[in-house]
């Protein structure tokens, strides 16, 4: 740990904590003579105001706030910020940084609903689980007035926005935290923020924010941490508590009687896949009104109805998939599919016969030379084929949609000029049973993170050492051993193995198991300090956000996600659009990925669904390496969803892990801005009233700062640029103006 201290003359000295000699212990006798208010921990773990009285060797007598007194180990005892710093709105203006008093300052605000903090250049949003009275379209004004500057999302795209005009850069505002800490909702904050700067009143701003109700429907649903969760892929299985996308709850309550009819739609309970899971209504959600909102919304995009009828007929056709069923027959273990209402519904919302509908789920075509012969699926086998199918349609559906929402809203032509995006992803997680779907988002977020600790962390330290300036370096937790583990172990092996890899080479290979993989995991990875073997198929990953165990089961099905090409066969013959849309697209890119015009290149070519996310993510940080980047951090104050409670341990947890602390110690002794020798002495050398100095850059430099008496320890002089504490350029921006 890094402790920073002010010291008489204004600048600052850099100290270690971590070690038994630390500064603080120094300076027990000037808080002692000053009484000035330390923290002290209690044996409780939590921390309280107070003053010491005496010490004596590694012990000392405090007076708590509360009026004990109490004796505790010095090392105990942290220094606490004077009064007059209570609830400053930027972590970087407190004289000391440690953990209680980084938590009490937010808690002070948080309590006042003020859930907006500072860290540096890092925003710090605190969920308040209730509506606070901060936004909309005074409060959108006042920020872009800059008639109001506390910390606010606002602020964050407006900087964003105003960063875009000066530079002509690509911004990207990327908001991080846990499940449930508000991601999604800040998202849709800084959404209204530039849609209203840039709707000039042209109703644009209304659809874009419409466009949230839609994609929510479709791409989140209620888990334990977050009743509108956005999520990964979850159409076939669910856990206890948990929902399946709010769109089909929605369809079921909200569908009127002509459209009931003729999708032949039931309440949610007797879909297979919605009533496993012991969970079909979220407190205060009306599904039914959200259908109706859905609808609207739908329209302000203008989705025109037919389209929207045939998405429907499609969410009723994935319902009855699932519940399909089967038989087996025969002794081999082989199935048919029964023949019952499940069967006829889908088949005709399918736009196919019965007869094709049941081949395709319970048989399965092998090319032998030019023959191709049928093969009987086991149930296990035909169950996985029907949920692969029902799969492919949604995630197609919600493909589609996004591009129907684009062209209808035209953000292609947007992209001629410049772009502030904003990334809201799914949140890391950790339950007490996580599977592959937890495995990619915390890969995900691993990712991020690195992003984080990229730009805000190393490239800014190595900008300081590249160019020569005295810096002492602050240390901050580097994840890429853990996302080595994920992609690749480095090892002086040919073959790189991770997670990813071992994962792809036991799916392929047909006699593995969930276990066999658990195994390979154990025996290739266990020299890696990220990861830990398990028991019974389970294996740990230590994530930046703290240590998740993953059950293998079902890990090598759901990363084959294969849709069978009697599936894609069926589909492509269907006489329903859309369907036969998804399908010959699918096609078209396997064909495209192989080189090869038939069918059958269908079978062999898929990614792995690991591979593919992978893939995705890269693409997605090279999209983010292009851009300049603003970071909002949510922290959840809570695990149960409820306004006004702030536990500590849980946000500590929180601020601990997302390496924000670090940001601030870098921000508080760093130098943020920066000019080359060249700019600077161009843009102020004319200031100089000593005519006699010499015509070189630096030069130049030395006499503005000298002439203008700027204090040596308030900048930096480096190689190639000059560096300046906060405030200093402002200074010397102002006198030029004057001039
Ligand atoms: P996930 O990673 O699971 O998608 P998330 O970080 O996106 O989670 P949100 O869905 O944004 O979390 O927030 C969870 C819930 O918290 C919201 O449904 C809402 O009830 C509440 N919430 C979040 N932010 C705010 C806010 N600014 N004002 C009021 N309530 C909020
Ligand atoms: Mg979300």
């Amino acid at each position: 740990l890094m402790e920073v201290e002010r010291e008489s003359g204004g600048g600052v000295r850099i100290t270690s904590t971590s070690t038994a000699s630390a500064p603080w212990e120094d300076n027990v006798d000037y808080f002692i003579r000053k009484k000035l208010r330390v923290w002290c921990k209690l044996s409780s773990g939590t921390w309280e105001l107070g003053t010491i009285i005496t010490t004596s060797g590694k012990e000392s007598q405090v007076k708590l706030a509360s009026g004990n007194d109490i004796k505790v180990l010095t090392t105990e005892v942290l220094p606490a910020n004077p009064e007059i710093l209570e609830g400053v709105d930027d972590l970087i203006q407190l004289s000391y940084l440690n953990e209680p008093s980084v938590l009490s300052n937010l808690q002070y605000r948080y309590s006042r609903d003020m859930i907006y903090s500072k860290a540096g250049p890092v925003l710090i949003a605190i969920n308040p689980f209730k509506t606070v009275q901060m936004h909309g379209t005074n409060f959108i004004q006042a920020y872009r007035q800059k008639l109001a500057d506390s910390p606010h999302i606002y602020g964050t795209a407006d900087a964003a926005y105003t960063e875009m005009i000066r530079d002509g850069v690509n911004q990207s505002i990327i908001i991080s935290g846990e499940s449930g800490a508000g991601k999604t909702e800040t998202a849709k904050v800084a959404m209204q923020y530039l849609a209203t700067l840039g709707g000039g009143g042209n109703g644009i701003e209304r659809e874009v924010l419409q466009t949230s109700r839609i994609l929510e429907a479709f791409g989140n649903a209620k888990t334990t941490r977050n009743d509108n969760s956005s999520r990964f892929s979850r159409v076939v299985q669910l856990a206890s508590g948990e929902r399946s996308y709010h769109v089909f709850y929605q369809l079921c309550a909200g569908a009127p009687s002509d459209l009931r009819g003729k999708l032949n739609i039931r309440v949610a309970n007797e879909y297979n896949y919605l009533n496993q899971s012991n969970c079909l209504v979220i407190e205060g959600v009306d599904d039914a009104l959200n259908f109706h909102q859905l609808q609207e919304a739908l329209d302000i995009v203008r989705i025109g109805k037919e389209d929207q009828e045939r998405m429907f007929a499609v969410l009723a056709a994935v319902l009855w998939l699932g519940n399909i069923s089967f038989q087996v027959v025969g002794n081999e273990n082989h199935v048919e599919v029964v023949a019952d209402e499940a069967l006829t519904t889908a088949a005709s919302l399918m736009g196919c016969s019965e007869q094709e509908l049941m081949l395709a789920l319970s048989t399965h075509n092998i090319q032998a030379g030019k023959d191709s012969i049928a093969k009987r699926l086991t149930l296990q086998q035909a169950m996985d084929s029907r949920d692969a199918l029902a799969k492919f349609i949604y995630a197609r559906l919600f493909d589609w949609l996004v591009e129907q929402v684009n062209k209808s809203l035209e953000v292609g032509k947007l992209q001629i000029g410049r772009s502030i995006s904003i990334l809201d992803i799914y949140g890391f997680e950790s339950f007490q049973k996580n599977s592959f779907e937890q495995f990619c988002i915390n890969y995900a977020n691993e990712r991020l993170q690195q992003h984080f600790n990229r730009h805000l962390l190393k490239l800014e330290q190595e900008d300081y050492q590249a160019d020569g300036i005295n810096w002492t370096r602050v240390d901050f937790e580097d994840n890429q051993g853990c996302l080595n583990l994920i992609e690749k172990v480095p090892l002086p092996a040919l073959k790189p193995l991770g997670v990813l890899s071992l994962l792809d080479e036991e799916s392929n290979f047909p006699k593995a198991t969930d276990l066999t993989f658990a195994n390979k995991l154990e025996q290739y990875l266990k020299s890696n300090s990220c990861f830990k073997g398990g028991r019974g198929g389970t294996f740990s990953i230590c994530h930046y956000a703290g240590q998740v165990l993953y059950d293998t089961s079902g890990f090598l099905e759901k990363n084959r996600d294969t849709l069978h090409s009697d599936s894609l066969r069926l589909l492509l013959s269907s006489s329903c659009s859309l369907l036969r849309f998804f399908a010959s697209n699918m096609l078209n890119q396997s064909q495209k990925s192989m080189g090869r015009k038939d069918q059958s290149a269908f079978d062999s070519q898929k990614q792995s669904v690991g591979t593919k996310f992978k893939g995705q993510l890269y693409k997605l940080m090279q999209q983010l390496e292009n851009t300049t980047p603003h970071f909002i951090r949510c922290i959840k104050p809570n695990s149960k969803q409820l306004p006004g409670m702030f536990e500590t341990d849980l946000v500590l947890q929180q601020m601990r892990c997302c390496g924000v602390l670090e940001v601030v110690r870098i921000a508080r002794c760093g130098y943020p801005n920066r000019i080359t020798h060249q700019e600077f002495a161009e843009r102020y050398g004319f200031l100089l009233t000593e005519k006699d100095v010499s015509q070189d850059p630096l030069s130049i430099c030395v006499a503005v700062l000298q002439q203008f008496n700027v204090l040596p320890e308030l900048y930096q002089v480096g190689y190639t640029k000059l560096y300046f504490r906060t405030g200093q350029i402002g200074t010397l921006e102002n006198t030029r103006k004057r001039v």
